[in-house]
C-alpha cells in the first residue's frame, strides 16, 4: 500500500478525527498511487495515523480509518453499512409502513466520506462523491444487498455528475442490481415519484423531510408559495395540511411536471394547487400579495468559498422580496443548503432583509438537515442545511 507522509505538525486534524487531508499537508509520497487508491498516512514522526481513499485535488485523502489494523475490504464495507443501517432503525426509520423514503448513509456522518445511499421504497441509490467510493462502488453494492437482504431488491448506482472529471472515471449509472421502474416512494404517507434516472442528488431532497413535516402544520388555512418547489415536497405537505391554496413555482420544466405528477398521485383532481414554470425572481417581482405562508428552498448559491460574496447577496435579495409582500401574519420558511454558507452568514443576510423590509419578524423555529443525515462531530462541516421559519407582522 502506499504510503502519504504529512509534514510536521499536519496530523492535528487527524488526532482530532477530522476526516480529511488536504493536499498542502502533505510533504511527499512514496510511489505513485492512482486516483481512488487506498493509502496509509504516516506523520512527520512516521507513526501510521489513518488510511483512506487517494485523490488529485484539494482534499487529497478521504479517510477510511484511523486504525492500522483495520483493512478495506468486504468485512469492512459491511460493517460501516450495518453501523449505519442499526442507527436508522433505533430511530424507527427502517421498518415504519408510513415512510420508506429515508437516507442510509450520509458521507462523513457515517464516516464513510464520499458516499451517499438513499433508500426509496425497494430500491438504493448509491451516489459516490470520491474516485475511491467510486472503483470499490461492487463492493459497497454487495455489503449493501447483504446489510438490506429482504428490504431492497435494487440498487441504482448514480454518479454521472458527482465525480471529478479530471479522474477519468467514466461513470455510467446504471443499476447494480435488480432493475425496476416501479420508482413510488412514501414519505410520511404522501407518495412521491423518485426521478433516479436524471433528477438532481439522488432523485429527491430527503434531507426536507421533517421540514416538510413541519410545514403541513401551519398550513391549514393559508394561501402557499413553495419557491423552487422541484418535487414539489412542501406543496403535497401544504395541500394535506389543509392549505386553502398551493402555488408551486420552478424554474425548470421538469421539475413543474414532476410536482403536477406527485401531486396527482396524492390529490387528483384537487383544483386548490397550480404550478408555474418561471424564474423565481421574475415571479416574486409580478406577483400580488395573496400568500401567507412562503417557502423559499433555493439550490446551494455558494458551491464553493470565493461565492460566498454574491450567495449572501442572493439571499438577501430572495428573502427581502418575500418580506415585502408577504401578508400580515404571514410565515416564512427560508433555507440555504450551502455548505460554504455558515448559519451565522445565513442568519445575517435574512435578517438584513427583514430589516430592510422594516416589518416586524420574530424566529418561530431554527431548522436544520433531519437525523438520517447526521453531523459527524469531528466534522462540523457537514451541518449544511440551515432553516428559519418566520413570523412576519
Ligand atoms: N424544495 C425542493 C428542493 C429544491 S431544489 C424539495 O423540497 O424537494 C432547487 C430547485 O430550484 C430546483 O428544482 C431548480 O430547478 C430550481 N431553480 C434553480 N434556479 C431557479 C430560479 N432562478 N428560479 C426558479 N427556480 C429555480
Amino acid at each position: 500500500m502506499y504510503k502519504v507522509h504529512l509534514k510536521p505538525g499536519k496530523e492535528e486534524s487527524l488526532k482530532r478525527f477530522h476526516p480529511w487531508i488536504f493536499s498542502g499537508a502533505i510533504a511527499h509520497i512514496d510511489g505513485e498511487p492512482e486516483e481512488g487508491e487506498v493509502v496509509e498516512v504516516y506523520t512527520a514522526k512516521k507513526e501510521f495515523i489513518a488510511k483512506g481513499h487517494f485523490q488529485i485535488g484539494s482534499i487529497a485523502v478521504r479517510v477510511l480509518t484511523f486504525n492500522q489494523d483495520e483493512n478495506i475490504d468486504n468485512d469492512f464495507w459491511t460493517w460501516k453499512l450495518q453501523t449505519a443501517f442499526d442507527m436508522r432503525r433505533s430511530i424507527g426509520l427502517t421498518d415504519n409502513a408510513n415512510n420508506n423514503t429515508y437516507r442510509l448513509v450520509h458521507g462523513e456522518g457515517d464516516n464513510l466520506p464520499g458516499l451517499v445511499i438513499d433508500i426509496y421504497a425497494r430500491t438504493a441509490v448509491m451516489q459516490a462523491h470520491s474516485a475511491g467510493m467510486h472503483l470499490d462502488r461492487m463492493h459497497i453494492a454487495e455489503a449493501l444487498s447483504q446489510v438490506m437482504e429482504g428490504r431492497i431488491d435494487n440498487i441504482y448506482y448514480k454518479s454521472e455528475t458527482t465525480l471529478p472529471f479530471k479522474a477519468d472515471l467514466y461513470p455510467e449509472n446504471g443499476f447494480l442490481k435488480g432493475g425496476s421502474s416501479d420508482n413510488v416512494a412514501t414519505e410520511y404517507g404522501l407518495k412521491f415519484h423518485i426521478d433516479w434516472l436524471k433528477g438532481q442528488k439522488t432523485g429527491f431532497f430527503v434531507d426536507q423531510r421533517e421540514n416538510r413535516s413541519l410545514l403541513e402544520r401551519y398550513a391549514q388555512g393559508r394561501a402557499v408559495l413553495n419557491m423552487f418547489c422541484y418535487t414539489g415536497g412542501f406543496s403535497v405537505y401544504a395541500m394535506r395540511g389543509g392549505a386553502r391554496l398551493v402555488h408551486s413555482v420552478d424554474s425548470s420544466a421538469k421539475a413543474i411536471d414532476l410536482t403536477n405528477k406527485n401531486m396527482e398521485l396524492n390529490f387528483p383532481g384537487d383544483t386548490r394547487h397550480t404550478a408555474y414554470a418561471e424564474d423565481a425572481f421574475k415571479y416574486l417581482d409580478r406577483m400580488g400579495d395573496q400568500y401567507d405562508l412562503i417557502i423559499l428552498d433555493p439550490p446551494a448559491f455558494a458551491k464553493h468559498r470565493d461565492a460566498l460574496r454574491n450567495a449572501l447577496q442572493g439571499y438577501r435579495k430572495l428573502n427581502s422580496k418575500a418580506f415585502e409582500k408577504i401578508k400580515p401574519g404571514g410565515i416564512l420558511f427560508t433555507f440555504s443548503c450551502s455548505q460554504a454558507v455558515s448559519k451565522e452568514n445565513f442568519r445575517t443576510a435574512v435578517f438584513t432583509a427583514a430589516a430592510m423590509s422594516g416589518r416586524s419578524v420574530r424566529i418561530l423555529h431554527q431548522l436544520t438537515q433531519p437525523a438520517d443525515h447526521p453531523v459527524n462531530i469531528y466534522h462540523p462541516e457537514g451541518e449544511y442545511l440551515k432553516g428559519l421559519v418566520l413570523y412576519v407582522e
